[in-house]
């Protein structure tokens, strides 16, 4: 049994929560505000609440930040001076370039105990009344640690990933931006200027009455927290802005075999999309 400690008990935290304490782990929550973590402790979901974040990163065996990820440089100041220098910390923020290059910027290099992560799991819901139970069973989870990360940090969090069910994949923070950059922040992009365009024709309830489940598939990812996905896209703007970059040459592909009634072209770029897409493994 470990003492774990949560800071940010929303969806990916409090999810992180469940599946550690049935795995027999102590687990302490940390937040902003202590009451707002009353119900998960109230719901024995976690062993405890601690609004002295000081007093609970001195007793962790390791500690998890499930902050936005934007936020993940004030927080690694704020617990900082309390740590002892042999015990983990790790993140999973869905940007891993800015999160190096901000705790580079604050402690001098990155903290050799602070291992980088991000869980490929979620949903389009947030906080801790979405979290559950199951979250990252057969997901996989990149560890991005550097030269100068500790071996036995890694260990550490690369284990408790595997407790939960995950599987971990160690990449490069580049190598994650640029793969996570077209699988997950572009799509986010293009189900918000969807549904921006859909909301634009203006034409309410009928328009929607005519947008099917492939409409609503396609868009479900807008239904995402406006402030996530706000840090994410500034923290990975390198690679979000090449992926936008290419899709939009893309699109203008397509729109001139469209304009130009080109049906060859049409069926070449369908076809080839639909075998790409028969040979993606299940998830
Ligand atoms: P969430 O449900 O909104 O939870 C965020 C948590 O962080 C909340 O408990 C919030 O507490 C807390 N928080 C916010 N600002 C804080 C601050 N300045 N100091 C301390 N706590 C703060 O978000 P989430 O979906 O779990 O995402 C958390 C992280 O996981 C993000 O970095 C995101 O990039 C990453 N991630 C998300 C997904 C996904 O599908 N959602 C998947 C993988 C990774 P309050 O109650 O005080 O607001």
């Amino acid at each position: 049994m470990a003492n774990i400690v949560i800071i940010g008990l929303g969806l990916i935290g409090g999810s992180l929560a469940r599946d550690l304490r049935r795995c027999g782990h102590r687990v302490t929550a940390c937040g902003r505000d202590a009451g707002r973590l009353a119900p998960a402790l109230k719901l024995g979901i976690v062993d405890a609440v601690e609004p002295d974040w000081q007093v609970a990163v001195a007793g962790a065996d390791l500690v998890v930040l499930a902050v936005p990820v934007g936020r993940t440089r004030e927080v690694y100041a704020r617990i900082r001076p309390h740590l002892t220098a042999d015990t983990p910390v790790t993140d999973v923020g869905s940007s891993k370039c800015s999160v190096v290059r901000d705790l580079t910027a604050l402690c001098g290099r990155l903290p050799a105990q602070f291992v980088p992560g991000h869980p490929i799991a979620g949903t389009e819901h947030s906080g801790f009344a979405a979290s559950v139970e199951g979250l990252f069973a057969g997901r996989t989870v990149v560890l991005t640690p550097t030269a100068e990360t500790d071996p036995a940090a890694e260990a550490r969090v690369a284990a408790l990933w595997l407790e939960v069910g995950a599987r971990v994949l160690t990449l490069s923070a580049e190598q994650h931006d640029a793969a996570l950059a077209l699988t997950s922040h572009l799509p986010q992009m293009l189900a918000y200027t969807l549904m921006g365009q859909f909301a634009e024709f203006g034409q309410g309830k009928t328009l929607a009455e005519l947008a099917g489940s492939g409409f609503r598939d396609m868009t479900r990812l807008a239904g995402s927290d406006p402030a996530m996905w706000h840090d994410v896209s500034l923290a990975n703007r390198a690679q979000l802005s090449l992926a936008l970059r290419r899709y939009m040459e893309r699109l203008g592909e397509l729109a001139a075999a469209v304009d130009a009634g080109d049906s060859e072209r049409l069926l070449a770029l369908f076809t080839a999309a639909q075998a790409a897409h028969h040979r993606l493994p299940a998830a």
